[in-house]
């Protein structure tokens, strides 16, 4: 049974409110591409009225900035109780509007109580330091809160990305607005609903949900706005960091695309290796900024390897994500499946040799067999560019010098991997790959500790960890004379 759609407005000051122009926008379920409801589509106006909300809501008089940080942190932990009340029901809505697979909604919302009680527990750990006196002056630091900070969230990971921005700003003291992607604007409506239930006072979180163009532009261009974290594509990235300078000097923190390598050497278990490749691509469709999309492997052991991934991939059954027994589900929208389905004929046309899938299944929804490619080389399409789907691309290498230059020549630089028996190739590797996480003998490990994120135009900054909190504050000297 269909969940039921609770709420489709926007959430200013906690209240849920229409659009000013009155406009809404079809959001769909992309197993049937059926449309599930009509939401609220905010533009500038509502931004307006949504920034002013937070920014009263930061005033230094305000409920929220009077409030000890250590009650923040039990607001935060009454959110994360109340997170588990509902997960059933946001895993249903978040697999609904996105398609991820129900399992995987259900395992991921099973952990999000972790995250939450991690930020939670951040709240009373943000200090300042003292400086030794210098002569008759004493010094020390204050870490304020930022202000009022702009969310812009992706659509491949809506309620994951959502608890990440939100709690570590939370944490920090910041008040926020936050855009929803277009294509999934319902869990973050759902999430603001409870971050209310847990004692939030108004105006500290307001959800617009809108487009780009529209609801994003506004608020990286607001001059109210103190900082913008991003996640989302390399292109917008850059446009965000530009409306940023142009306005008021925001501080920003992207967190953008990847192509990531992930090295097997001949020392590797290919037990180990084989499914774990397979899972590093494939997993949520292929659409993970994470996402092993550069896999090379050695080359006394290539046709060995791609032998039993080709059998391996032919093994993932692709079908509706409600379904207990699925393990891929649909791509998030016609447009998306298109874009994927056209760098699979680029690779072929390029001289890759496509092994398994590729093909789109079925005329209803938006569903693609996961594809190997093998002879891949280091200048086609498919190893250059993001392709956000189930593509595999396998590439040969002979040495780990070799493999950590090639790994090492994109513009990318998220995440990385390598699997080995040997301790020093995988510290070699660790230490020079140009990646912002590196897994040694496994891959997609996450926990709110590790600091995340990614060199060269995979982003700025860092989320996750005590840092991410900090990247939420301004340091302040002060200097007292005795
Ligand atoms: P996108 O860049 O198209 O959109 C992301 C968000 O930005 C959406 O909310 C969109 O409405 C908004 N937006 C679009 N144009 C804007 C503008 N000019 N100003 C302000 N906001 C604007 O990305 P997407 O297609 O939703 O997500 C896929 C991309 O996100 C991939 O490249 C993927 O690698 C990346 N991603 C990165 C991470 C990470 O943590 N590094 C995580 C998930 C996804």
């Amino acid at each position: 049974m269909a969940p039921e759609i609770k709420y489709t407005k926007l959430f200013i000051d906690n209240e849920w409110m229409d659009a000013k122009s009155g406009k809404t926008f079809e959001t769909y379920n992309p197993h049937d591409g059926s449309v599930i409801a009509r939401v609220a589509e905010g533009d500038k106006e509502d931004i307006d009225l949504a920034v002013a909300a937070a920014k009263r809501a930061f005033h230094r008089n305000s409920e929220w900035r009077q409030m000890d940080a250590s009650k923040r942190g039990e607001i935060l932990r009454k959110f994360s109780d109340l997170v588990e009340r509902d997960q059933t029901y946001l895993a249903e809505l978040e697999s609904y509007n996105n398609g991820m697979v129900l399992n995987n909604a259900q395992a991921f919302m099973n952990s999000a109580k972790g995250t939450i009680r991690y930020f939670a527990a951040c709240a009373d750990k943000v200090t300042g330091e003292t400086i030794p006196a210098d002569g008759e002056v004493f010094s020390y630091t204050l870490r304020q809160p930022v202000g009022v900070c702009a969310l812009i969230l992706p659509w491949n990971g809506p309620v994951f990305v959502f608890l990440n921005k939100v709690c570590t700003a939370l944490a920090a003291g910041c008040t926020v607005v936050v855009k929803p992607a277009e294509q999934t604007p319902l869990t973050a409506l759902v999430l603001a609903a409870l971050l209310a239930e847990a004692g939030l006072p108004k105006g500290v979180v307001n959800v617009v949900n809108g487009f780009g163009p529209g609801a994003g532009t506004s608020l990286t261009h607001h001059k109210d706005v103190a900082k913008v974290s991003f996640t989302g594509s390399v292109e917008v990235g850059k446009l965000i960091q530009q409306a940023s300078g142009a306005s008021n000097l925001k501080r920003v923190t992207l967190e953008l695309g990847g192509k990531s390598p992930l090295i097997i050497m001949d020392d590797a278990d290919l037990n180990v290796a084989v499914p774990y490749a397979a899972h590093a691509v494939f997993s949520h469709q292929g659409q993970m900024c994470i996402a092993a999309s550069r896999l090379f492997v050695q080359s006394s052991i290539y046709d060995k390897f791609v032998e039993a991934a080709v059998k391996y991939a032919k093994t993932i059954k692709v079908g509706n994500p409600t379904d207990p027994t699925t393990q891929n589900g649909p791509q998030i929208d016609e447009t998306m499946m298109k874009k994927v389905l056209g760098y699979i004929e680029k690779g072929k046309q390029e001289g890759a040799k496509l092994l398994c899938g590729g093909h789109r299944i079925g005329t209803s929804g938006y569903y693609i067999q996961p594809a190997v490619f093998a002879d891949v080389t280091d200048n086609m399409t498919i190893a250059k560019e993001e392709i956000f789907g189930p593509v595999q691309s396998i590439l040969k290498f002979d040495t780990i010098d070799e493999a950590i230059d090639r790994a090492n020549a994109t513009n990318f630089g998220l995440a990385a991997g390598i699997f080995t028996s040997n301790l020093n190739n995988a510290l070699q590797f660790s230490k020079h790959v140009e990646a912002g996480i590196v897994w040694v003998n496994t891959y997609l490990h996450f926990t709110p500790q590790q600091p995340f994120g990614g060199f060269k135009e995979s982003g700025i900054g860092r989320e996750n960890g005590l840092d991410s909190v900090l990247a939420y504050t301004e340091v302040k000297t002060v200097a007292v004379s005795l």
